[in-house]
């Protein structure tokens, strides 16, 4: 049994004009993990997964994703290449139904009977959406819009699944019921790299976690071993 990275990322940075948003930041993926980014506000979580995806280019060092750096590769192409990123305040189109919008997600595929095969899978994992398939997008709860916007993103059929801030303004039941379902998206397969304001989730649902701070990695490790250090309990989780 061999573990595999999917992803590294050595050395990055990242500038917005003058503001460094990414300071040499190591990071790595294996095939399997669910892998937690924790971070104040600003500490440079988004950024990270933005330009995971494609969406901001580095100013230094390289993305590798199963070993070849994509750090120049479209965006269009890195979804190709089997990574989804599902963004911080969902960014589901709410005039089209639950249904439309799940096919906006599969657009890039050309295998169409793995397709339906990947709707029947989404409506398995979440079956409110089912129940809401023809309901515009826009009249859904907030957390049934963050299922929307994770079933789309698996309908890319991705090896690593980019996270977003799932929680954010979510009430807790509602959460703890979103990241078992990550839990089980998980399980069947797909590798998960999770941004979250609140470490105890991410801890609590993930393998490993690092965190940023202010643009750099301050720490990094077992989320077993994360959640007794003290450093993190003052910090992060509240005292
Ligand atoms: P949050 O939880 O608030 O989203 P974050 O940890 O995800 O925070 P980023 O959004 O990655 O942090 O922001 C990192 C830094 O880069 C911040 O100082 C932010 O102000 C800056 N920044 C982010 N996007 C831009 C942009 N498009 N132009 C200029 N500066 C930006």
């Amino acid at each position: 049994w061999e573990v595999t990275t999917l992803l590294k990322l050595n050395h990055l940075s990242v500038h917005y004009g003058a503001i460094q948003a990414l300071k040499d930041v190591n990071l790595h993926v294996e095939e399997g993990e669910i892998v937690s980014l924790i971070g104040a506000n600003g500490s440079g979580k988004t950024t990270t997964l933005r330009t995971i995806s494609g969406l901001e280019r580095k100013s230094g060092g390289e993305i590798l994703y199963q070993g070849k750096d994509i750090s120049k590769t479209l965006a269009s192409e890195i979804v190709k290449l089997g990574i989804s990123h599902v963004p911080e305040g969902r960014r589901i189109f709410p005039r089209m139904t639950v249904f439309e919008n799940l096919e906006v997600g599969a657009i890039t595929r050309k295998d169409k009977e793995n397709v339906a095969k990947d709707f029947q899978r989404s409506f398995e994992l979440f079956p409110r959406l089912l129940e809401r398939k023809n309901q515009l997008a826009g009249t859904l709860s907030g957390g049934e819009q963050q299922m929307l916007a994770i079933a789309r993103g698996l309908l890319a059929r991705p090896k690593l699944l980019l996270l977003d801030e799932p929680s954010m303004g979510l009430a807790p039941l509602i959460v703890e019921e979103i990241f078992n379902i990550v839990r089980d998206i998980n399980a069947a397969g797909t590798t998960v790299l999770l941004v979250e304001q609140n470490a105890h989730l991410a801890l609590k649902y993930s393998n490993r976690g690092y965190i940023l701070k202010n643009g750099y990695i301050d720490l990094e490790g077992y989320s077993k071993d994360l959640v007794n250090n003290d450093e993190v309990k003052k910090a992060y989780l509240g005292g």
